[in-house]
């Protein structure tokens, strides 16, 4: 507990620093705990810090292992079409959608259950073809192709980006940003950029994150 509040401390000051250095108000950035491989013991306590916006999990198998009502999650990791139904009603929103026939099973199994699932479409940065994700060049080109599901909301973008260099990242967080500037302009609703991981959530925050999903500074403490 302690050890959670001393590395949220120092990661708060930093996301204030980055914020300010890219002209963004670092009080609205959010953070995401990336919980895959935690215990829920440990999970709950770093929620009761308040500090800690949600729990993220990757696998649809292991959240479901510990999955609590009053636990916010989220979904980020890829999921398979046929795992909608088991997740649906239990998360907050589905950070990981890319593909179209992900949508219609979204919208299927939130109509079942009388929601309106909120999703944010995953951009994948890098083009790396072991992750999953759109090009961020699609993104306007998808978002008009959720636009036809009733039963989702669309509520912004999430972004992995590659292992790379400060320039190449700042362009990848550049690029990023501007679509989801572009959505915001174009549809209502839109106020998640989920952009920044452990490695590089400085960065993230400086190029206008504000949700950054963290695993290892927040269980670990800095790198
Ligand atoms: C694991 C994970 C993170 C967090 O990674 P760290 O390097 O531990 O901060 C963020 N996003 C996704 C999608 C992840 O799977």
């Amino acid at each position: 507990m302690q050890a959670f509040s001393d590395n949220l401390n120092i990661i708060t000051k930093k996301i204030e620093q980055a914020a300010k250095k890219g002209g963004f108000d670092g009080s609205s950035v959010r953070i995401l705990a990336a919980t895959k491989s935690r215990q829920i013991e440990q999970i709950c306590s770093l929620l009761s810090t308040g500090k800690v916006d949600a729990a993220g999990e990757n696998r649809v198998q292991e959240f479901l292992g510990k999955y609590q009502p009053d636990i916010t999650f989220d979904f980020i990791g890829r999921l398979q079409t046929n795992k909608v139904k088991y997740i649906i009603d239990k998360v907050r929103l589905i950070q990981s959608v890319d593909r179209e026939n992900l949508l219609s099973e979204i919208d299927k199994q939130a109509a079942k259950h009388g929601i309106i699932a909120d999703i944010l479409i995953q951009i994948n940065s890098g083009l790396e073809e072991a992750k999953g994700g759109i090009d961020v060049a699609d993104t306007l080109s998808f978002a008009e192709k959720v636009q036809k599901f009733a039963n989702i909301r669309l509520r912004g973008i999430m972004a992995v980006a590659p292992i790379a260099s400060e320039v190449t990242l700042r362009k990848c967080f550049g690029d990023v940003y501007r679509a989801y500037r572009s959505l915001q302009k174009a549809y209502a609703n839109i106020d998640y950029l989920s952009m920044g991981m452990s490695e590089d959530y400085e960065l993230a925050v400086e190029c206008g994150s504000n949700m950054i999903r963290l695993g290892r500074v927040l269980f670990e403490g800095e790198l």
